[in-house]
């Protein structure tokens, strides 16, 4: 159906609108403010009610020319007004035909503009059918959604209205932009108009339910952070009620489960509860909380009641020692010894703590104590730790180990008070905690390092930790309480006695470790080491051997030492290379040799400790224990005219200085002997060096061999090169025992000397040298100066040459 319009051009009142428009077929409510359209209204309502509605194509624009309008408006009617204050007029218009806008007659007061009728096309067809009822439908669904649309527009467009009367009402509900809008009313064509609004409709159905759903979804995040705070709330209210802090409540609960746990003494149970409601009552931001809570953690840590399971086993103990060591026969037999000692206190208590069940006395059961401490002297690497590690296993305990190296702070041993910020408990407690049983094998290393100065004493509090009568209820700064430490088994190491401070050495029961010879040396390389350090470096499924020509030359060429720690290093520093060498050329077996030897550790190290190369006047050859072990020691003594001193040099301890004294005293009062003028010594200086400054010496060992340089040096007669000599000498001569007879021995045998004198009372010692060696010296057992000299300055009485001081 076309509809029937009126051609003829004719002139009408125009309004500029901003963004909306009435379409033709429909009613709008519309407010005109501005000056022009409110006349132009004024002007519609005296004249024949009609008007054309036309929009502005930028809604901003105030008064808009005419080339500021579209070209197509609507020609409507206006129904109804109503004055609004400040000259406003609101009315009801209905839209009754598009209309082109041809000419504008006038622009002020008001638009006037000349308008053409827009011919429509209004077929209906299946299709136009079609597709108002899908526009229906998704109206439906878009009003469901939540669109927002006029009840009366809704009951028009649902109550029969034509199909071009629905699409002009549908055109005016829809959400559009200016442009979209513009082109629906420009759209003549029925079908094409229906068209255009389905697309537009569904795209408006599709963006309602995307907003739907973000609204669902910020919906239910917004509850659940909503709901989560009003629980926090309310949890907070809660534990403030019940006095607690908020949020560490858990945490609290954990640590007391932990204190309950820990089977604590009674006394320390009630220090932890107390430190515990501290902590409780405390603000968690307090820095003290923090301490309290570090204590608390020490204290349930401590293994107050746990205990190693297992029992002193003679047969174990002897199979595990002899297992994991070559040789320390002596050294062995002592610990068994003492093992024995314990296992049989450890009967007794077992029977003691019996009876004391049965008799039902209550009487506290007996504590097994400690006899005595061992302490394992000698030199570094070999074996004092290995031996105490092997001793934890035989007993089945745990095995800890703490250097007193160096300790000269009491703090150190015995803890911190906890009012230092920091503060922690001492080594022993930390090594206790580190075991987590209360009866480890404890080795306190290096005892004879320990220093003392304004700090406080450590050997005091040492003494307290290993004496049996207190240790019981040793006392630690920082604990606060005692903690029992009698069932732990102390062992201490230390390199020399003589720096071991006297009250502690008294508590010691000592075990020499003399050093090995180079046999027992290659005999551990080949057994023990070796073995240990292909494990180390897994190489023990390969084939990797090692010769024992290889080993003796280590040994010989490439470590100077006592024990056999050096050694073992370097072997581990062959096997690096094999690894190396198996992995890269991807070797089965690889035999180590003397060859691979010198080329994996580079030019020798060491030449053998030698004698002098010829009889010198003036320097005698002693022999010493160093911390590295026995060694040989050159003994220099220069004379020069001079007022009668004695200087002293090389680094010599006060011991050994006093040695000097004692031997030039000697020396003096023998000067009838030595043909020497009675005060020969005022008009001479005499200097005693001993070489190799850097190496620290003392002891008074070291006496009859200053004695016989000082006499040479005097006499002018050479010392026998091959004569090395070791003993404290007295002021009237006499020579006194001395210690370390094996290592001293084992180093003059090293050193190509052929005669070894040693005092008298020393003779017992050399049981333990070995038998090869004794058999490849001479030995010359002194009671007394002259029988050194004897042998040393190896002197036929004629040709004696006395020198006479000028
Ligand atoms: P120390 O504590 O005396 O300084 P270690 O116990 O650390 O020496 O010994 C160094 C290394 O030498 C360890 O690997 C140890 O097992 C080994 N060792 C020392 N003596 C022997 C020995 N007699 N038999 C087997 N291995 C030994």
């Amino acid at each position: 159906m076309k509809d029937i319009l009126p051609s003829k051009k004719q002139k009408y009142p125009v309004v500029a609108l901003r963004d909306s428009i009435v379409f033709p077929d429909t009613e709008n409510a519309l407010l005109f403010g501005r000056e022009k359209s409110v006349k132009a209204v004024r002007m519609s309502i005296a004249h024949d009610k009609k008007i054309v509605l036309v929009m502005q194509k930028q809604p901003t624009t105030d008064d808009p020319s005419t080339n500021q309008l579209f070209s197509i408006g609507v020609l409507a009617e206006i129904e109804k007004v109503m004055e609004g204050n400040k000259g406003e007029i609101s009315a009801l218009i209905k839209g009754l035909q598009r209309v082109e806008l041809k000419k504008f007659s006038q622009e002020d007061p008001y638009l006037e503009a000349e308008v053409n009728i827009l011919e429509e096309n209004n077929d209906e067809s299946a299709e136009v059918d079609a597709l108002i009822n899908h526009i229906d439908t998704e109206l439906k669904k878009a009003v469901n959604l939540g669109k927002g649309i006029d009840v009366v527009f809704l009951m028009n467009i649902m109550s029969g209205a034509t199909p071009k009367q629905f699409s002009e009402q549908v055109a005016m509900i829809l959400e559009l932009d200016i442009h979209q809008r513009q082109e629906l009313l420009e759209e003549t064509n029925l079908l094409a108009r229906l068209t255009k609004e389905a697309g537009y409709v569904s795209k408006e159905v599709k963006i309602l339910e995307i907003e739907k759903n973000i609204h669902k979804k910020t919906q239910k995040k917004f509850e659940k952070g909503m709901k989560d705070a009003v629980l926090r709330e309310k949890l907070k209210t809660i534990e403030q009620e019940l006095g607690g802090q908020p949020g560490q409540d858990q945490d609290l609960k954990e640590l007391k489960a932990k204190i309950k746990a820990a089977k604590m003494p009674r006394d320390v149970h009630k220090k932890a509860i107390k430190e515990l409601n501290r902590l409780i009552t405390m603000n968690p931001m307090n820095p003290e909380a923090s301490y309290i809570r570090t204590y608390l953690e020490v204290l349930v840590d401590l293994p107050w009641n746990t205990k190693g399971k297992g029992h002193y086993n003679l047969k174990k103990a002897q199979e595990t020692l002899d297992g994991d060591h070559y040789g320390l026969e002596k050294a062995k037999e002592r610990i068994l010894e003492y093992l024995a000692v314990m296992k049989l206190k450890e009967d007794e208590e077992a029977a003691a703590n019996k009876k004391a069940k049965k008799s039902k006395t209550g009487k506290k059961p007996e504590v097994l104590r400690q006899p005595t401490i061992l302490c394992f002297a000698g030199p570094p690497g070999v074996g004092k730790t290995s031996l105490g590690r092997s001793i934890a296993k035989s007993l089945g305990r745990e095995f800890v180990k703490m250097s007193l190296g160096g300790i000269r702070d009491e703090a150190e041993i015995r803890g911190h008070r906890r009012t230092y910020v920091g503060a922690l408990p001492g080594r022993i407690i930390q090594g206790i905690r580190h075991a987590g049983t209360k009866n480890p094998v404890f080795m306190l290393d290096e005892i004879d390092k320990v220093g003392s100065d304004y700090r406080g004493d450590p050997s005091s509090a040492l003494l307290e930790a290993l004496d049996p009568e207190q240790n019981h209820e040793f006392s630690d700064h920082y604990l606060e309480v005692p903690f029992d430490l009698s069932e732990v088994m102390f062992i201490t190491t230390a390199n020399v006695l003589e720096t071991i401070p006297g009250p502690l050495r008294d508590r010691l029961e000592i075990i020499e470790f003399d050093g090995y010879t180079e046999d027992e040396k290659f005999m551990i390389a080949r057994n023990y080491l070796v073995k240990k350090q292909l494990e180390t470096h897994g190489l023990k499924r390969r084939k990797v051997t090692i010769t024992d020509e290889a080993l003796k030359l280590i040994i010989n060429k490439y470590t100077r030492e006592a024990g056999v720690r050096e050694l073992e290093r370097q072997i581990a520093a062959n096997f690096r290379k094999v690894a190396r060498n198996v992995i890269e050329n991807n070797r089965k077996s690889k035999k180590i040799g003397v060859k691979d030897v010198r080329k994996n550790l580079g030019p020798y190290k060491y030449s053998s400790q030698m004698a002098e190369k010829d009889h010198m006047i003036g320097t005698s050859t002693g022999l010493a224990v160093t911390s590295v072990g026995g060694d040989i020691l050159s003994i220099e003594v220069g004379i020069m005219p001079g007022k009668g001193n004695l200087t002293l040099t090389g680094h010599l301890g006060d011991v050994m200085k006093e040695s000097c004294q004692a031997a030039l005293s000697y020396v003096r009062s023998l000067y009838g002997t030595f043909k020497l003028k009675e005060k020969f010594y005022e008009s001479l200086d005499i200097h005693v060096h001993v070489p190799e400054g850097a190496v620290p010496k003392d002891g008074p060992s070291a006496g009859l061999a200053i004695a016989t340089a000082m006499v040479s040096a005097l006499t002018k007669i050479p010392v026998n090169k091959y004569v090395a000599m070791t003993g404290e000498i007295t002021l009237r001569g006499r020579a006194l025992e001395i210690g370390g007879v094996k290592g001293k021995v084992l180093a003059a045998h090293r050193a190509g000397i052929k005669t070894v004198v040693l005092p008298k009372h020393n003779e017992k010692d050399l049981e333990d040298v070995p038998d090869f060696v004794k058999d490849d010296l001479t030995f010359v057992f002194a009671e007394h100066i002259d029988d050194v000299l004897k042998v040393a300055l190896n002197f036929p009485k004629k040709s004696m040459h006395y020198i006479s001081a000028s």
